[in-house]
């Protein structure tokens, strides 16, 4: 994406114009760096970002280097695109549905996908001034471009400048896995930094990868009419969430004619003139696949490379990335990481709530600790599936013993009403009491439900304080407040409902 120092983001067209003139502007010139930073940020992804302008905000005189563009993978490579064409491949479900909901439909919906891809480029364009150059100049950050690397004990060079810190963030993220399979280089494939550049449909996609990315991406681009195989070495697509919630998304999947190939092992890539060529291992046979293009969305690397962190003592494996503690300070006591170089939960909100922790930790002397942190996450797949707190194993795990009220859509009334009957609710409480230690929603709209069960178990509120709660009728979300009733209906005993039968009979 880079050449001549500029960086491209491709297709160069206007929208993308307006991207690159936010995020990496052209004409943009380096500040003279003072005398003394407070802090210096390396990265301005999500995590750098909010770190910057937390700190800048609290009166800290702050640096924010970035290489590439600001906003990192969130905004130019990640969530924003991706769900943005997500969106517009709902709306092909939505026909696919059409027929049920009374609509005379043609059989075959199409998708104009260089008008799909232009849309996302012109939200992506839109969203972008909140993480410019601009904008965080104004907030009174000196914004560096250029890659940082730790020179000294107390300094980092950028673009021939030297800043001095006080204290300093490693935020560099983390990148799609180069997939190791024969071949595959000189093929050629899409990962995540590439892929939101198309502009025409592939006619046949492979997907590596069935985790949340590749079946995002996998379902999105079916639905935009690619033929899709998705290639993944488990069992079970989404196999880390637990299996009857992947089951329903997988269920949905085949109905869509997304080709799964699991427990395959990728042995062969190449490039023929019928298009590249995959050689598969699964279920105990060697087969293969001709496709148009390959797209890896298996794993992630962290960006630990070039920053000199071995002259600086931070220490860093090139899997699990910088080595922290639990307030996310390094084995330098002089630099904190946050965000997807250092944390397991690679989220844009987990970056953003790391790089609050930072701020307090890194400039305030403060102590708080990232595992105090309840983490929802939510995989855009359609359904979603979305989840907070343990799972029942991690409970089993810990020794805790739990209860589990599990309430289907389709005893909802908005769910079958909206034809969105397939999911559920499931909570578990810690057994004999309400308190609420994990959930996984699977719904249309599971990533906006499972947020009031974060705040249940932020706020300590128990299953009994729920179902309390008045929710509006109809609404999808009813399923947590009928999850709430089931766990009242636990309260009443035998010897409750006898006392309360023989109150009614004496007062009749
Ligand atoms: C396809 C896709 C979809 C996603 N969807 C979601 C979603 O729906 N919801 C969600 O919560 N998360 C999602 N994520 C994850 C989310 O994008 C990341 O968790 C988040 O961007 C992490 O932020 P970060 O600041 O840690 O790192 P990044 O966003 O990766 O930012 C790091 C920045 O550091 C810069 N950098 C690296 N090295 C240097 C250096 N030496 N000098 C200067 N700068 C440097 C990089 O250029 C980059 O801009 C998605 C990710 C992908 C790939």
């Amino acid at each position: 994406m880079s050449q001549n120092g500029k960086v491209r983001v491709l297709p160069e067209d206007r929208h993308n114009a307006t991207l690159v003139a936010n995020v990496h502007p052209g004409d943009y010139r380096n500040p003279e760096p003072a005398p003394r930073y407070n802090l210096v940020v390396i990265g301005a992804g999500t995590a750098g970002l909010v770190t910057a302008a937390g700190a800048a905000g609290l009166g800290a005189k702050v640096a924010l280097i970035e290489k590439h563009l600001l906003g990192g993978d969130c905004l130019n490579v990640g969530c924003v695109p991706s769900k943005s064409i997500i969106r517009s491949s709902r709306v092909v479900g939505d026909f696919r549905e059409a027929g049920k909901l009374g609509f005379r439909v043609p059989e075959r919906v199409e998708a104009d996908f260089p008008a799909v891809m232009e849309r996302m480029r012109r939200i992506r364009a839109q969203i972008s001034h909140h993480d410019s150059v601009a904008r965080f100049s104004k907030i009174g950050v000196d914004i560096f471009l250029g890659g940082g690397r730790f020179t000294g004990p107390d300094t980092i060079e950028v673009d021939g400048k030297t800043l001095r810190f006080r204290k300093a963030v490693i935020a560099t993220g983390a990148r799609a896995v180069h997939p190791p399979v024969e071949g595959i280089e000189e093929a050629g494939y899409l990962t995540n930094e590439t892929v939101f550049s198309l502009t025409e449909r592939p006619r046949r996609l492979a997907v590596i990868g069935g985790g949340p990315i590749g079946c995002e991406l996998a379902q999105a681009f079916r639905r935009l009419g690619s033929e899709v195989v998705l290639f993944h070495n488990a069992s079970h697509i989404l196999n880390r969430e637990d299996a009857d919630a992947a089951e329903i998304v997988q269920q949905t999947f085949l109905r869509e004619e997304i080709r799964l190939i699991l427990d395959a092992k990728l042995l062969r890539v190449t490039k023929t003139p019928g298009g590249k060529v995959i050689r598969y291992s699964a279920g105990g046979s060697e087969q293969e696949i001709a496709v148009d293009e390959i797209l890896a969305g298996a794993g992630r690397a962290p960006n630990v490379e070039g920053l000199g962190l071995e002259k600086v003592g931070v220490e860093f494996d090139r899997k699990t990335g910088v080595k922290v503690d639990d307030t996310l300070r390094t084995t330098n006591p002089r630099i904190y990481a946050a965000g997807d170089i250092c944390m397991s939960h690679k989220f844009t909100h987990a970056a953003d709530a790391a790089a609050r922790i930072v701020i307090q930790n890194a400039l305030f002397m403060g102590k708080k600790k990232l595992s105090a942190l309840t983490m929802p996450w939510c995989t855009y797949t359609d359904p979603e599936i979305a989840h907070v707190g343990m799972y029942e194993r991690d409970a089993k795990a810990a020794g805790i013993e739990v209860e589990t009220f599990t309430r289907k859509l389709e005893e909802v009334d908005r769910a079958i009403a909206d034809g969105e009957e397939e999911g559920f609710v499931k909570v578990h409480v810690r057994k004999g009491t309400d308190q609420i230690l994990g959930a996984t929603i699977v719904a249309r709209h599971a990533g906006e439900m499972i947020n009031e069960l974060t705040l249940a178990i932020v706020g300590k509120l128990g299953l009994g304080t729920i179902a309390g709660v008045i929710h509006s009728y109809p609404t999808q979300a009813e399923a947590i407040k009928l999850v709430g009733d089931a766990y009242n209906r636990t309260r009443l005993t035998p010897f409750v409902k006898k006392l309360l039968g023989g109150w009614l009979s004496w007062t009749r």
